[in-house]
């Protein structure tokens, strides 16, 4: 589905990204770790084309979607994204911030985004806080309402980054609860995260990232019961 060669990326001379090379298929969940400033968001945010890559490829279906000019819009209806910092509107409802995507882009009509926002609002069990500003809804119930309004527009791949670092504690199962639930029913995803406990029981592929290159990937059971790599071996001796 998504096939990255050689990609890198420079923030002026500041080499963030060195010849990454990716593959994802479908309906497979990848969760990347890896130190602070290694990368990461980086990687999702070239992928999302939030970043412009300095050098290399990313096949998204057999196209290259680097140089995508004005389709850029149509490419991010396939690949949504989920952030560490929620980013609703503001002055939106909760229904409104997940039915505006697909009446602005997609021109669905009002009626359909919103029997489809409901049925998502519950898929994310917040159909009780339809009506609710974002600012009356804890981190939790907002990263829901997040990834319900990435849902909205379909996406054939979601990427997350961090989506649990900016909640308290006991508002991360629930977050992890829903992207479970989304792995479990074939999404395919690319998850940014430091909780290792779901990139163990989720996770198809684990990728550790260090100093901008991609050191050392492989199911879970083998990243984190026989890592091979030195630097790997250090960063799960600290988080774990
Ligand atoms: P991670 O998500 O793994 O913590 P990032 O991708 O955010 O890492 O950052 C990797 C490196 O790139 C860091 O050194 C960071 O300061 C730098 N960086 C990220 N975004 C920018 C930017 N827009 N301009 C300049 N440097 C950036
Ligand atoms: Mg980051």
């Amino acid at each position: 589905m998504l096939q990255i060669k050689n990609l890198s990326k420079c923030f002026e001379d500041l080499e963030v990204l060195r010849d990454v090379n990716m593959t994802v298929s479908k309906g497979e969940v990848v969760v990347i770790i890896g130190p602070s400033g290694s990368g990461k968001s980086t990687f999702l945010r070239c992928i999302n084309l939030l970043e412009k890559p300095t050098g290399g490829e990313i096949l998204y279906l057999g196209d290259n979607i680097v140089h995508l000019g004005k389709k850029v819009t149509d490419y991010r209806k396939q690949v949504g994204m989920v952030f560490q910092r929620f980013h609703l509107f503001p002055l939106m409802s909760t229904l409104e911030n997940v039915m505006y995507a697909p009446m602005k882009l997609n021109k669905l009509p009002q009626k359909e985004a919103r029997e489809e926002a409901l049925k998502l609002l519950e898929k994310v069990g917040l159909s009780h806080k339809a009506d609710s500003y974002p600012s009356s809804l804890s981190g939790g119930q907002q990263q829901r309402v997040a990834i319900a309004r990435a849902l909205a527009m379909k996406p054939e791949i979601l990427l997350f980054d961090e989506p649990t670092s900016a909640l308290d504690p006991e508002l991360v199962g629930d977050v992890l609860e829903v992207m479970k639930q989304l792995a479990g029913e074939g999404m395919t995803m690319i998850v940014v995260t430091h909780e290792m406990g779901f990139a163990k029981d989720v996770a198809d592929r684990v990728i550790f990232m260090d100093g901008g290159y991609i050191v050392e990937e492989g199911p879970p059971d083998e990243i984190f019961t026989q890592p091979k790599n030195e630097r790997t071996k250090a960063f799960l001796s600290r988080v774990l």
